[in-house]
């Protein structure tokens, strides 16, 4: 086997007991997971924002970003509820390019996994401590999770993995809302099927262990656009792909059905700027539809401090080095829309 064995890591127990959460931030990440899971029950009808970058390349300029957030979720708080995304783990389409902070916490420098563990870790935390705020990140691998559980207030599963049965079943033993995007073909049925294996329990191997867990009922639906064989781009956040979702997961039978918008990617092509009008039609089928109304919990924007994207290495201070995202003036301006629109 051509794989080398470099050094054992520190498993998740030991990380989390070496970089303890405090009690008071573990409080207020209890709270705010009350309040999220009252969003996906219908017990409040607050509106969802999960928005920051692609990927939370540097801690100083995302901890920038989030304290700014944090501002924004005092003056809308009565009708949105903000989740930032710190999205540590990156998929890539082809297995090249910066695959996050877990991989490379210096996003310059080489691959160092213990150093990435522990960044992720610390990132994670001062976003509860110094924020009041608690993040959502892609759950890229499932055996990582416990490294984030007792930080994490909303776990995605990317389109790259949403079929993925090692994905589904550990999401079935998580207590936050897990999205389940559809797939990159745009298949509604995968997501679906997604949904309804994380709401199940499950008896499975984890970690070397036997374990089983009671099924997540806030596993729900991200419509992220998706691409055809020609490399098409077709969005799927229209009415009619709305009205269609309702009508399938209707007929499914799941607990809390759920849906976020993702407003990048391929419903934007990412045309980081569509973000804006995406987010605003969203808003109007909402109005025009009781059933899309309850369905569509909120939206996941991609903005970051400086408008669009920058190669990696280059130097401009919060300018996302995936994909490109809407900048700071843009994306305040959206959230207070977004409220006064609801
Ligand atoms: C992302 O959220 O940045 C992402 C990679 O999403 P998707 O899995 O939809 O491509
Ligand atoms: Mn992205």
């Amino acid at each position: 086997m051509s794989m080398e064995f470099h050094r054992r890591l520190p498993n998740p127990d030991e990380v989390r007991q070496t970089y303890p959460l405090s009690p008071a931030a573990a409080e207020r990440k209890a709270e705010r997971d009350r309040e999220i899971a009252d969003v996906f029950t219908g017990a409040s009808d607050r509106f969802l924002l999960i928005i920051g970058p692609c990927s939370a390349d540097y801690e100083e300029s995302v901890m920038d970003y989030v304290n700014r957030l944090a501002k924004v979720q005092e003056k809308v708080r009565d009708k949105v509820l903000i989740i930032p995304r710190v999205y540590t783990n990156k998929p890539r389409t082809t297995g090249d390019g910066y695959k996050g902070m877990v991989h490379q916490p210096d996003p310059n420098g080489k691959p160092d996994m213990l150093a990435g563990l522990l960044a992720i870790r610390s990132l994670h935390a001062r976003v509860v401590t110094e924020t009041g705020l608690t993040s959502a990140d892609e759950m890229l691998y499932p055996e990582n999770y416990q490294y984030l559980s007792d930080l994490l207030s909303y776990v995605a599963i990317g389109a790259r993995s949403v079929e993925d049965q090692q994905h589904r079943l550990t999401s079935s033993g998580i207590d936050v809302p897990v999205g389940m995007k559809n797939p990159s073909c745009g298949d509604l049925s995968v997501m679906l099927n997604s949904i309804m294996a994380a709401q199940h329990p499950h008896t499975f191997i984890y970690q070397g262990w036997e374990v089983s867990t009671t099924g997540n009922p806030l596993a729900h639906a991200v419509l992220r656009g998706s691409i055809d064989n020609d490399g098409k781009c077709i969005p799927n956040y229209h009415y009619e792909d709305l009205s269609k979702l309702y009508e399938a997961y209707a007929a499914k039978g799941l607990s809390n059905l759920a849906c976020v918008v993702d407003t990048n990617h391929y419903n934007s092509n990412k045309k980081f700027d569509e973000q804006v009008r995406i987010a605003k039609e969203v808003l109007h089928s909402r109005r025009h539809s009781d059933d899309i109304r309850r369905m569509v919990k909120g939206l996941m924007i991609e903005s970051y401090l400086v408008d669009g994207n920058q190669k990696i290495g280059g130097n401009c201070y919060g300018q996302s080095i995936t994909d490109p995202c809407l900048g700071w003036e843009k994306s305040e301006k959206l959230i207070c829309d977004v409220a006064d629109a609801l």
